[in-house]
């Protein structure tokens, strides 16, 4: 059985443009060699909006180098990109964005959520590309709830949703450079799960909602994540309250990471390649 490395917290919350107030649970600044292939992840909510007929949100800006995957649990947004990518995406919807070579887009609470308010959750992951991926093109997997299979745990414990990867032999529908598996867990109060994994692969536990126990005694509370150790090819918790997991787990990369701001590379040059190419347009325009 895994057992907990260590509990990540965020340190505190901040705004990314004036539409995700969100707290940041790690970043590439931080963890990265913990917890690869994943670069960073922000949490934006749960918070309440009122109506209004401003957009709110982050404008044009670019990526390169890595993906990024938006999944939404309550609200709206509204995304457009370089690559000719776009759409809206509501409660269950997950945006899979390869920034890759580059892309400019824009991120913001969609138009008909804007204008009615009301409840506002979503995470935005960062998935970082292998060393031989980083310049392929930019690319957009729009994935609507229907899309992900819903599979019961057994004895009735809830439920896993396959975003991306495999559970029990049903695939999640993202395309994914290196093997990921990203699931969506929903467990009932006083209910305990247990998971394969392969060995090796780096695993953690992001609660949302709730409140679990590990095997080994720990407590992991809403907004808390528990980064579990690559040994042992299983893991299992018990949930003390209806809680909701977002589950990260895969092949970790062991390339070396330097990132500066929206871009993530494998060296000092790259980055600084990227901000040339982004300053002359060849990340495009929007
Ligand atoms: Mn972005």
């Amino acid at each position: 059985m895994k057992k907990l490395s260590f509990i990540q917290r965020s340190r505190g919350s901040h705004w990314v443009g004036d539409g995700f107030p969100v707290r940041t649970l790690f970043s590439y600044n931080d963890i990265a060699d913990k917890i690869s292939p994943f670069l960073l992840m922000d949490y934006a909510g749960p918070a309440e909006f009122p109506p209004t007929s401003a957009r709110r949100g982050v404008g044009e800006h670019p990526h390169r180098g890595f993906e990024t995957v938006t999944i939404v649990y309550e609200g709206e947004v509204e995304h457009r990109d370089s690559s000719g990518g776009g759409g809206r995406i509501g409660p269950g919807d997950v945006q899979w964005m390869t920034a890759g070579a580059g892309v400019v887009h824009e991120e913001f609470h969609g138009r008909d959520y804007a204008s009615r308010g009301g409840p506002f959750e979503m995470i935005q992951l960062w998935v970082n590309l292998p060393k031989k991926n980083k310049m392929t093109p930019g690319k957009y997997q729009a994935i609507e709830t229907a899309q992900i299979p819903k599979v019961d745990l057994p004895q009735s414990a809830g439920s896993v949703r396959v975003i991306a990867g495999e559970y029990q032999g049903n695939k999640g529908p993202s395309s994914t450079f290196s093997p990921i598996n990203v699931w969506d867990i929903q467990i009932q109060t006083g209910a305990g799960a247990q998971f394969e994994t392969t060995e090796g692969y780096t695993t953690a536990l992001f609660v949302l909602r709730g409140r679990i126990t590990l095997p080994s005694g720990e407590t992991i509370k809403t907004a808390e994540m528990a980064v579990l150790e690559t040994q042992g090819t299983q893991f299992a918790f018990k949930a003390e309250e209806a809680t909701q997991i977002l589950l990260l787990n895969g092949l970790p990369l062991n390339e070396p990471i330097v990132g500066y701001g929206p871009f993530v590379m494998n060296t000092e040059e790259e980055v600084r390649q990227a901000f040339v190419d982004y300053e002359n347009g060849r990340m495009g325009t929007l």
